[in-house]
């Protein structure tokens, strides 16, 4: 089968031949219709995370058909359409599963990091970490609910029910959490890269009451901010910009060091903190959620064989929405 390989961290995904997956016991084999492709990817070819498996395909926002299945596969018939999100396998047996808190297992294993994803013809996920999908959503539609999705409302959800959310980074989690926020009742600031007033334009659209850049101050204090732009700088200007009790909630799993800054921006109970991947039962209420909030996504499809081509317009900011990798 076909898929985009990363070979070694720096360097761009090779196109390659490679044998198709089998499935293991748990295991079923999925044909990708699509796979989004997610901010963590672009820091896993980067080498911003440590160790992954190499050679790896990478890919966790995946959308498929299942065409084969294991021995003990039970959830899904052959012909289901299936999600398969970045979290791949937990153990079960840590404290972390044990207390509800799988994304935090202590031998986790991820899609498209640990484990081969879905720039690629074929793949394979433990089914027990697959999740059907509203079948509202066409295939390249669903994909950016895999992980901007679920991972965003995560990141919402951990911020407690303020009302006033600011967002900083309007990328593909950022247009679909405004849209739950939106639904929730909430009003939604956002803050793009500086003068990106195409960004600007597309989250008003999405209902947001009012959008600027990360260096402007919204124009009433925040209840809450989520920050999904990887620089460490906006966590004191988020700070900065929320009431006393507010939560600052970083969703993504690398960001450059965080500046030093004065106490008093945290002093009055204000709370930094970070999400780390998700559990099935996030995935389970968001898959559920997204229909009946009417959430839509913004994609721009590409080959798979562009791959590279997606990583980059990812990196420079050229997206509205999510890029989709279709083989
Ligand atoms: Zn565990
Ligand atoms: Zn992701």
């Amino acid at each position: 089968m076909h898929a985009q390989l990363l070979t070694a961290a720096g360097q761009p995904l090779a196109a390659a031949d490679v044998a198709a997956p089998r499935p293991g016991p748990e295991e079923v084999l999925i044909k990708v219709r699509a796979c989004a492709v997610c901010r963590t990817d672009l820091h896993v070819v980067d080498g911003d995370l440590p160790n992954p498996k190499l050679p790896l395909i990478p890919g966790h926002e995946i959308v498929g058909i299942v065409v084969e299945k294991g021995a003990q596969v039970d959830r899904f018939r052959i012909g289901d359409r299936v999600g398969v999100p970045w979290l791949g396998w937990t153990c079960g047996e840590c404290e972390y599963c044990q207390s509800g808190r799988e994304n935090l297992c202590e031998r986790a294993r991820f899609t498209g990091y640990q484990l081969d994803g879905g720039y690629a013809e074929l793949t394979i996920a433990d089914q027990r970490y697959c999740f059907g999908l509203d079948p509202g959503y066409g295939d390249v539609e669903a994909a950016p609910l895999l992980c901007a999705g679920l991972i965003g409302y995560r990141t919402l959800r951990l911020a407690g029910e303020g009302e006033r959310v600011g967002i900083y980074g309007f990328g593909a989690a950022a247009h679909i959490v405004a849209q739950v926020a939106r639904h929730q009742g909430r009003r939604v600031f956002a803050f793009t890269r500086p003068g990106d007033q195409a960004a600007q334009d597309f989250a008003r659209g999405l209902g947001a009451v009012w959008a600027g850049g990360s260096d402007e101050g919204p124009p009433e204090p925040l209840d809450a901010a989520l920050i999904f732009a990887p620089v460490g700088a906006l966590v004191p200007a988020a700070l900065a910009a929320t009431v006393k009790g507010g939560t600052v909630v970083c969703g993504g799993i690398h960001m450059s060091d965080i500046p030093t800054f004065p106490y008093r921006l945290l002093w009055e109970e204000r709370v930094v903190r970070s999400v780390a991947n998700l559990t099935r039962r996030d995935a389970e209420e968001f898959l559920a959620l997204a229909p009946k909030a009417g959430i839509r996504t913004t994609t721009h499809t590409y080959p798979l064989v562009e791959a590279n081509q997606a990583l980059a317009d990812l990196r420079s900011g050229a997206l509205e929405g999510a890029a989709v990798l279709v083989p």
